[in-house]
């Protein structure tokens, strides 16, 4: 796969695992490992050691974990897509809708 197409703030859709369906927004992207953070998505538990140096309660934390590549999700459509790159007359690229052609960003 190529590099992750995907950017802070956009709305995904995930396609696999225990929140498949589910829809939420990018919170970090790791392009080097072709993995997003999705808001509310793929909790994990995280066990934190009471450290009373660092006033640190310890117990148990829940955080969004990191998951593969998913699918942007379209407003004009209303479901998952696949992101089209062109390239503008001018140089620049942006990102399109691959059903509706409608642009990204
Ligand atoms: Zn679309």
């Amino acid at each position: 796969m190529n590099k992750v197409m995907f950017k802070k703030n956009d709305t995904v859709v995930v396609i696999s695992g225990k929140d498949k369906g589910k829809t939420g927004k990018i919170l970090k992207v790791f392009p080097e490992k072709n993995k997003v953070v999705v808001e509310k998505v793929n909790f994990i538990k995280e066990f934190i050691r009471r450290d009373q140096s660092k006033n640190v309660q310890g117990g148990v934390m829940e955080k969004e974990a990191p998951i593969h590549v998913l699918l942007l999700y379209c407003t004009e459509c209303g479901r998952g897509i696949r992101i089209r790159k062109k390239r503008l007359e001018d140089g620049s690229k942006i990102r399109t809708c691959n059903i509706c052609e409608s642009t990204i960003d």
